[in-house]
C-alpha cells in the first residue's frame, strides 16, 4: 500500500474512513489481498511417506517428538524475523509399522496434529484402509486431506481439491493430487468405484480458478518424482504452466540434484540439497519416514516466488549401524509433550504385539525357491493356515504380498505382521472344477508356476497337470472346490480375475495374520521342512 501523508486537519475523518475500508474488505475474501509492497518471506515445511513411523526406530532416529521440536523451533526463529510457515505432508501417512497400523495410524495423525500440519495430500496407502477409516482419521486430524482428483461413483470429489492459505497478505492455493495407479495399487475393495483423473488434466482444468484466488499455486502431491512418464511430479511441471512449487511424495526419495539437474542417485544425509526445477517449476521431496523436515525459504513479491534457500534436515539421522555412528547433525531431544503422549500409543501397541505365539527353529525365507513348485515354506505356511480357517480345499497368495522372512527365534503377533503388513482379511469361495481351472490359467498357474504364486492343497503333475489334495486327484470339472486368498487378490489385485461377483463369495473379516497366528497356536516349535 502506498504510504500517504494525512493533512494535519480532518485526521479523524481519514482515520474513520480507513477503517471503514478495512473492514469492507474483511467482509470480502474473494477480493484481491491487501498485498503489500513489502516482500513476504514464507518458510514452507513438508514431509511425506509417514508410513506409521510415529516412533524413532532402535537407533533414536527420526520419530515425531523430534520432529516436534525440530519445527517448533524453526517456526520460532521464522516469527522472530516477520516471516510466515506452512506445514505441509505428501501423503501416504498410514501402513509399515504395527504399532501404527493396528490402532488405524491414530498416533500418527493426532501426533501431526500436535505438530501443526496445515495440510496433507491422500496418498495410495490411505486406501489400504475402508473409507470409514479415512473418515475417522480425518476426526483425529486438525488439518485438512486433499485430494482433488478422486472422485466417487456420483461425480462428487471423496476429498476437499485445494484450500487457500493467507500469509501475510499473500494468497497461497494448496492443491492436494494423488497418482492415478492408485486405482490399481490400492485395495481393490476400497477404491472400487472410484476414479482416479490423470493429475496433468485435473490440474490445468482447476488452474484457473486457483489463479483467481491465490497469487501462489502449490501442487501438494502423491504421485512419485518421475517413476514413469505421465502422472508424476515432472510430467505435471511440464504439462502445465504456473505452477509454483509441488511437494511430493510416493516415489520415496530425496530430490536433491547437481549442478546439472539431474537427480543425485545417492544423496547423503547432511549434504546440501538443490530441489529439481523443471518448466519453471520446484519439485521437492523429503525422502520417508520423517527422517528428514524439507525447510523451502521463499521470498514472495508481487510477480514472483523465489526460493532463496533449501535444507533437507535430517532428524537425528546416524553415519552407520554400529555403535560408533554419530548423529549426522546436532542431535535433537524429542518435544517432552508430544513424547509423553505417543509413548502411551507405543506401548499400548506394543503389548499386544510382543505376545510369544512359537518359536521358529529357524528362518523361513520368503524368497526361498528351492523346491520344484516355486512355493517357499513361508508362502506355504500363510496358505496352509487360509485353509484350515477356511476350510478350504485349495489357498493361494501372492509372493509381493509377502514383505519380510519369518525370522529364527520367537514368534510374535509383530513378526507376522511384519510379514503380512497389509492387513488384508481372508476370502473365500465355493467353485467347481472348470471354474477353478479357467482361474488358475487366467493367473498362470497352467503347466507349472512360473508367476510364482504361493499357494497349498494342490500340486503339478509331471507334465504340469494340476492335482489336488493328499490323495492327487485331477481337477474334475463338476466338483465343487473350495478356494482360499486374501481380499486383495479376491478383489482383483495384481491383475487377478475378481472373484467379488461369485455368489459364492465370502470375506470373513479376519486378518491374514491372525489366521497364521490360529495355525501356530499351542505349537511349541515349527521349522520350513514342516511346511
Ligand atoms: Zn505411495
Amino acid at each position: 500500500m502506498a504510504k500517504q501523508k494525512l493533512p494535519s486537519q480532518g485526521i479523524g475523518f481519514y482515520t474513520a474512513l480507513l477503517v471503514a475500508l478495512l473492514l469492507i474488505s474483511g467482509c470480502t475474501p474473494e477480493t484481491p489481498a491487501a498485498q503489500s509492497d513489502e516482500p513476504v518471506r514464507l518458510t514452507l515445511l513438508h514431509t511425506n511417506d509417514n508410513h506409521g513411523r510415529f516412533w524413532p526406530n532402535q537407533y533414536g532416529e527420526y520419530g515425531m517428538a523430534a520432529r516436534k521440536t525440530l519445527i517448533d523451533r524453526i517456526r520460532a526463529e521464522v516469527e522472530a524475523d516477520g516471516g510466515y510457515t506452512l506445514l505441509l505432508s505428501g501423503g501416504d501417512v498410514n501402513t509399515g509399522v504395527p504399532e501404527s497400523d493396528m490402532q488405524d495410524a491414530e498416533p500418527d495423525f493426532r501426533g501431526m496434529s500436535r505438530m501443526g500440519y496445515d495440510a496433507m495430500a491422500v496418498g495410495n496407502h490411505e486406501f489400504d484402509n475402508p473409507l470409514e477409516v479415512i473418515r475417522k482419521q480425518q476426526t483425529w486430524s486438525s488439518f485438512d486431506f486433499l485430494s482433488a482428483n478422486i472422485y466417487d461413483g456420483s461425480g462428487e470429489r471423496l476429498f476437499k481439491p485445494y484450500r487457500i492459505f493467507n500469509k501475510g497478505g499473500v494468497r497461497i492455493a494448496v492443491v492436494g493430487l494423488i497418482t492415478e495407479s492408485t486405482r490399481f495399487i490400492g485395495n481393490p475393495e476400497y477404491v472400487e468405484g472410484l476414479e482416479f483423473v490423470l493429475p496433468e488434466k485435473e490440474m490445468a482444468t482447476l488452474l484457473p480458478e486457483l489463479k483467481r484466488q491465490a497469487e501462489v499455486v502449490i501442487a501438494l502431491t502423491h504421485m512419485g518424482h518421475e517413476m514413469q512418464s505421465i502422472g508424476t511430479d515432472v510430467a505435471l511441471a511440464k504439462a502445465v504452466d504456473g505452477i509454483d512449487l509441488i511437494v511430493g511424495g510416493h516415489s520415496q526419495q530425496p530430490v536433491c540434484t547437481d549442478s546439472e539437474g539431474a537427480l543425485l542417485a545417492d544423496y547423503q544425509p547432511g549434504a546440501p540439497c538443490k530441489p529439481d526445477f523443471e518448466n519453471g517449476t520446484w519439485i521437492m521431496q523429503a525422502h520417508e519416514w520423517g527422517k528428514y523436515v524439507g525447510r523451502a525459504d521463499l521470498v514472495i513479491e508481487k510477480d514472483s516466488v523465489q526460493l532463496v534457500d533449501y535444507q533437507l534436515i535430517p532428524v537425528n539421522l546416524k553415519t552407520g549401524r554400529d555403535e560408533h555412528a554419530e548423529m549426522v547433525q546436532a542431535s535433537i531431544p524429542p518435544d517432552a509433550e508430544l513424547q509423553a503422549f505417543l509413548q502411551d500409543f507405543q506401548d499400548k501397541g506394543g503389548e499386544a504385539l510382543r505376545q510369544v505365539i512359537t518359536r521358529a527353529e529357524a528362518t523361513f525365507d520368503r524368497r526361498d525357491k528351492r523346491r520344484p513348485s516355486n512355493v517357499s515354506p513361508l508362502g506355504s505356511l500363510i496358505t496352509q493356515a487360509f485353509r484350515q480357517f477356511s476350510r478350504a480345499d485349495i489357498a493361494i497368495t501372492n509372493s509381493g504380498g509377502i514383505r519380510d522372512n519369518l525370522y529364527e527365534g520367537d514368534v510374535t503377533v509383530k513378526s507376522l505382521m511384519q510379514v503380512m503388513p497389509f492387513a488384508n482379511t481372508v476370502g473365500y469361495v465355493d467353485l467347481n472344477g472348470e471354474e477353478l481351472q479357467q482361474y488358475f490359467e487366467a493367473i498362470g498357474l497352467s503347466g507349472g508356476n512360473q508367476r510364482g504364486v504361493q499357494f497349498s492343497g494342490m500340486s503339478f503333475t509331471t507334465d504340469g497337470d494340476i492335482v489336488v489334495g493328499d490323495e492327487n486327484q485331477p481337477l474334475d470339472p463338476a466338483k465343487i472346490y473350495r478356494l482360499a486368498t486374501n481380499s486383495f487378490l479376491a478383489a482383483g489385485g495384481d491383475g487377478y480375475p475378481s472373484l467379488l461377483d461369485k455368489p459364492t463369495y465370502v470375506n470373513s473379516g479376519v486378518v491374514d495374520f491372525t489366521t497364521v497366528q490360529q495355525l501356530l497356536a499351542g505349537k511349541e516349535s515349527i521349522s520350513p521342512a514342516q511346511f
